[in-house]
């Protein structure tokens, strides 16, 4: 299945809870989640009655989840999550931090974009340079110590400047620097599982693919 290109607030309405897709309108607009507090579709309410959920639903609704909030087609989380079970350590938290040194992703997070599909664009659209050279790839693994920066000609972009200004930006996280004027940010360390603010049970998706 493709990425989804409809109301993404569908999204947050199926998972019952804010995913943050829209970035900062997230914040400033009525949020679709509060205006209809069940699942999109004909049957969302009478699902939204129903209690007991099996084992697999639960799996694969937190699976959903995490997919949304990175912006993944089925067949990438999949092939990120195999890499991950292949990797020495915990698969699930593998899976959490290659999700979270994806280019994407460190674009949102040192708040260049005020959203994963919005970064994912500044990477395709060549605004993005890791260690001096353009990549365009939003799937590149950043690594410790590489630089992320907006390429000069790109640094006052309207989308660039209004997410750095935006006050519902959220604050940086510890395994990043960020030199704000410059549009340079740096990766200090490799995150660790504590360092990803993200609520969700990763555990649940390594059952669910082990199955
Ligand atoms: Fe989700 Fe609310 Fe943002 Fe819509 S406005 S994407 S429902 S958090």
């Amino acid at each position: 299945m493709g990425r989804h290109t409809g109301a993404v607030c569908r999204l947050c309405r199926r998972e019952g809870q804010k995913l943050f897709l829209k970035g900062q309108k997230c914040y400033t607009e009525k949020c679709g989640i509060e205006r209809r507090a069940y699942p999109p579709g004909q049957h969302g309410p009478a699902h939204a009655r129903r209690r007991k959920q099996s084992d697999y639903a639960v799996q694969l609704r937190e699976k959903q989840k995490v997919k949304r909030i990175y912006g993944l087609h089925e067949k990438q989380f999949r092939t990120l999550f195999e890499r991950a079970n292949a990797r020495d350590g915990i698969t699930g938290e593998n899976m959490l931090i290659s999700l979270e040194v994806r280019l994407d992703n460190v674009i949102f997070r040192m708040g260049f974009a005020p959203s994963r599909s919005s970064a994912r664009q500044l990477v395709r659209h060549r605004h993005v340079e890791v260690n001096g050279r353009i990549v365009d790839v939003p799937s590149f693994q950043v690594g410790p110590g590489d630089e992320v920066a907006i390429k000069s000609k790109s640094k006052d972009l309207a989308t660039v400047q209004g997410s750095l200004e935006a006050r519902t930006r959220p604050s940086l996280v510890e395994w990043l620097a960020l030199d704000e004027k410059n549009r340079v940010g740096r990766m200090t360390r490799q995150p660790t599982r504590q360092d990803i603010p993200l609520a969700v049970q990763e555990q649940l998706i390594v059952e669910l693919y082990s199955k």
